[in-house]
């Protein structure tokens, strides 16, 4: 019975994010908790399915697009403007870049928002949610996800977008979106295997790649971003943290591998500095913002680039 009843709220933790099954004591906060692990784990043995469904130009290019756009979603929306406010929008631009966020599976902008805004107040102390100086590669990877503590929203840290309700439904029933996103996506490759049988594919192979296979590399991506970023790169800036400038890492996620200039000065839309540090994720805000879409790009500050001259200046006399 005892076995029947907490499968229930897992069941209901899952469909409903802000139910909170018990309140947990401290020393249990920190505890591993393997219904966290189980979606990770679903995502993960789904791309298995692949050697069911085989493999198509069309999936693996259909696959590459979700990847792109939707790490845009995480850079640009999820963490430029619901986290740091770099830009403004309408209310119904808000809402659709919540929704495009949310395909990532990286659970509702309010908790991803609230959680990062903690990182940059907490960085590499004692108190991070996951930090690789503190608590270990693995940890600050994956590790941190599957911890009890990490799981609620802090509504307090998000006060400024929780007034909006379709913001906190979507937060709260962070399953919705990606349900009906492996839904259509199935149903697209059902409909192109009946009317354009040329392409190779179908709605088990669609799914496979742009569901389970796209969302796991999206998701390492931007997880590395709390990992790698605090370990390997660069220090332009001497900041109170171990955030790091990495061109690799740049790539991989559409610009937020440059991330201790982020962390000098996390408000500014733009996180490579100069036009050399390729940040994808900027060139799009930009591009939006000619469109009217977004407005008012915050820039990084004149002082910021004095600092940054003075770093270089420095470390060319030493
Ligand atoms: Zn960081
Ligand atoms: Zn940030």
């Amino acid at each position: 019975m005892n076995r029947l009843s907490s499968i229930a709220k897992a069941v209901r933790q899952w469909a409903d994010s802000d139910y909170q099954s018990e309140s947990f004591a401290p020393d249990q906060a920190d505890r591993f908790d393997p219904p966290r692990l189980a979606p990770y784990l679903f995502l993960h043995v789904g791309c298995l399915l692949v050697f069911l469904v085989g493999w198509s130009w069309f999936a693996v290019g259909a696959a590459a697009f979700l990847y792109f756009i939707r790490m845009f979603a995480i850079t640009g929306f999820y963490h430029r403007y619901f986290s740091h406010r770099a830009f403004r929008t309408s209310r119904l631009m808000q809402f659709i870049f919540a929704v495009w966020g949310n395909t990532s599976m990286q659970r509702g902008a309010l908790w991803w928002a609230s959680t990062h805004r903690h990182h940059h107040q907490h960085s590499d102390e004692e108190s991070d949610k996951h930090s690789p100086v503190r608590h270990g590669f693995l940890y600050s990877h994956l590790g941190w996800l599957t911890c009890r503590k990490n799981f609620p929203t802090d509504y307090t840290k998000i006060k400024d977008f929780a007034a909006f309700p379709e913001l906190v439904f979507l937060n709260r029933f962070d399953f919705f979106v990606p349900i009906l996103f492996g839904i259509v996506l199935w149903i697209i490759g059902a409909l192109l295997e009946t009317y354009v049988p040329g392409l190779g594919t179908n709605g088990g192979q669609l799914f496979v790649w742009g569901f389970f296979i796209s969302t796991v590399f999206l998701m390492h991506g931007t997880l590395f971003i709390n990992s790698l970023s605090h370990m390997l790169g660069n220090r332009r800036f001497d900041t109170d943290d171990d955030s790091r400038n990495n061109p690799v890492l740049a790539a991989i996620t559409l610009g937020e591998g440059w991330h201790n200039n982020h962390h000098r000065y996390a408000h500014s839309a733009r996180q490579g500095f100069y036009w050399w540090e390729f940040d994808v994720t900027y060139y799009l805000l930009r591009a939006m913002s000619v469109c009217g879409l977004i407005w008012d790009l915050k820039p990084v500050p004149a002082h910021v680039y004095e600092e940054a001259a003075a770093a270089k200046q420095s470390k060319s006399e030493t």
